[in-house]
């Protein structure tokens, strides 16, 4: 790993010392595809509210830790109780939190990759052996196989729609798993806001008391700046993620952000509707490029997951001639040349298909 010397890896905890910090190779362009952000930003009506709140919070205070008027707001909008709420300094930390209150050796997790990199980075910092069941033709998930797994495991992820393949995982499936696995079964929502509506899997909370659903500000609600996500979850899962916990994770403002945000949800419509419509028009005038051997899947998130020949010199080239990023997923195995581009304003979309147009037709 870069920057560590011999001396100061040799002080390390081994399974850290074998880590690789997250990157979501970022670089400065005229147009940001590549994180699954919400381009529309915060609406113009709540840009205000939004501020006055930050403004008005109490900054010279400590954060309440468990998110006091936001988890009250949060239960109330999702028909739970706030003892079933947790909040977390992005949906990052309150997986990283899953990790550390139930994985580690001998814990062991299920997972179906291709999926979100972070659940194996966690669970290899606190040491979780993986059993991965990788999904399979169409990156359908296999879910008799995850059943099988999740008979011995200790935690159980599945993402819903899933990142990067933009799938939704089957309903009937989440329940099997809850029925099988004597663990917890996470199911990551981070972007089921884009998907039909009736996806989320919420609902079941009352019949599972091992299931949890994991929610975000970051994509819908165009706050991925501020840090803030949500567990929903029965109040004993919630109070063994609230053990390990930092203290005081959810900063006041970012507690102030998002409590704005939950107040003024329905303003966030227009916009995600509008990603939802422009995800379709995306995916067609990809899957209009088949002729350039280029392939799309019909996807629920924000994003699309393309396969294209030659993807990492494509993805280079959109960056440096076109000052266009999107993410590169041709290293991850099982998504060889693949790119994950977000839904972004119409003539974001347009430019980016104008560009692929033009790198693969050799222009
Ligand atoms: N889950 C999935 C599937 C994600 O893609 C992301 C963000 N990339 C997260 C969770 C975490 O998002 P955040 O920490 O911004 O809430």
């Amino acid at each position: 790993m870069t920057g560590i010397t011999p001396e100061v890896r040799a002080l390390m905890r081994p399974s850290a010392a074998a880590l690789e910090p997250y990157d979501p190779a970022f670089s400065p362009v005229d147009v940001i595809l590549s994180a699954n952000e919400n381009n529309y930003g915060i609406p113009p009506e709540v840009a205000p509210v939004l501020a006055k709140a930050v403004t008005e919070a109490a900054w010279n205070r400590y954060p309440v830790p468990l998110g006091g008027e936001l988890r009250n707001q949060l239960a109330a909008w999702h028909g739970v109780a706030p003892e079933q709420v947790i909040v977390g300094n992005g949906g990052d930390e309150l997986l990283f939190n899953l990790f550390l209150a139930f994985g580690g050796a001998g814990h062991a997790l299920v997972s179906c990759p291709p999926t979100f990199s972070v659940y194996g980075l966690y669970a290899s910092m606190v040491e979780t052996p993986v059993v991965e069941v990788p999904r399979e033709k169409d990156f359908a998930p296999n879910v008799d196989a995850l059943v099988e797994a999740a008979r011995t495991a200790t935690l159980v992820v599945v993402t819903s729609p899933n990142n990067p393949t933009g799938d939704l995982f089957p309903r009937e499936g989440v329940r099997r798993l809850c029925e099988a696995c004597p663990g917890i079964v996470l199911v990551d929502e981070a972007y089921i806001e884009f998907a039909d509506p009736g996806s989320t899997v919420e609902d079941l909370l009352d019949e599972y008391q091992n299931l949890a659903v994991l929610h975000t500000f970051s994509k819908a609600f165009a706050l991925a700046g501020a840090r803030v996500g949500y567990v929903l979850a029965s109040p004993a899962v919630v109070a063994a993620l609230a053990a390990v916990r930092q203290p005081y994770s959810v900063s006041v403002l970012d507690q102030a952000a998002a409590l704005a945000a939950v107040t003024h949800r329905d303003a966030f419509q227009p916009a995600i509707q509008a990603i939802r419509q422009d995800r379709g028009r995306l995916s067609n005038m990809l899957g209009g490029l088949a002729p350039l051997d280029v392939r799309v899947w019909p996807r629920q998130a924000n994003f699309l997951c393309v396969r294209v020949p030659h993807a990492h010199e494509v993805w280079c080239r959109l960056r440096d001639e076109h000052s266009i990023l999107v993410r590169d997923f041709s290293s991850t195995p099982g998504l060889e040349d693949c790119l994950r581009i977000t839904v972004g304003k119409p003539e974001e979309n347009d430019l980016v298909v104008a560009a692929l147009t033009s790198i693969l037709k050799g222009e």
